[in-house]
């Protein structure tokens, strides 16, 4: 480890969004999982949520797609398992996070509107099911991005790059990446395990 790798590490980890996460409800392909997590490093989403996807293993955690992907961001950003959705919201929501489901009912408000700025997760569902009625009712708020195509909904990493990089604007017109947002302490424990993991 050289000395400006460690400096770089500390510098990332400085604007790191600890209050800013995702939750990938059975988000079954690697590809897409894979962006999601580059989007979550270039935003500054310190550590991400999945349950796997039904029946299966989260092969693409492992897999080489997921590698290739998302360009070693996967290294940057560690994925916590969850059961499944309801559980993984009320545990979050435990946590102090505002859970905002990807999801169209008759709450849905524009994904502009929320504070972001507050302890966020957004979550997102599986390719073909879309979140769960349970899981968006469990959530705090229903959020969607306005759709005037033929197409009704968008890729899901597509959703949510569009969904985290509002949050990062949010967060940039607040100062939420001027100083770090945890303790010095912490900050170290992260930059030591990054450093040598
Ligand atoms: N058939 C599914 C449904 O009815 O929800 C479509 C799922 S969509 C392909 C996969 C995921 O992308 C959604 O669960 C949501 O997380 C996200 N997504 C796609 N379009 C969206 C939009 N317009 N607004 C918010 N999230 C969206």
């Amino acid at each position: 480890m050289t000395p400006e790798r460690y400096a770089k590490i500390l510098r990332v980890l400085r604007r790191r969004q600890p209050t800013l996460t995702v939750l990938m409800d059975e988000v079954n392909k690697p590809h897409n999982l894979s962006a999601i997590v580059r989007t979550c490093d270039a935003v500054g989403v310190l550590q991400a949520h999945a349950v796997p996807p039904r029946g299966g293993r989260l092969a693409a955690f492992d897999g080489h797609t997921f590698e290739a992907t998302s360009g070693s961001a996967h290294k940057w950003v560690p994925v916590q398992r969850h059961e499944d959705a309801v559980s993984a919201v009320r545990a979050l929501q435990a946590q102090g996070f505002a859970v905002l489901a990807t999801h169209l009912s008759q709450r849905s408000v524009d994904y502009r509107e929320p504070d972001y700025t507050r302890p966020t997760c957004v979550l997102l569902g599986a390719e073909k099911w879309g979140v769960s009625d349970e899981a968006a009712e469990a959530a705090d708020a229903n959020i969607v991005i306005p759709m005037f195509g033929m197409v009704q909904s968008l890729n899901v990493s597509v959703a949510a790059a569009t969904i985290l990089f509002e949050a990062q604007r949010q967060r940039l017109a607040a100062g939420l990446y001027d100083t770090p947002q945890f303790k010095d302490e912490e900050l170290r424990a992260w930059a030591f395990e990054w450093a040598y993991p």
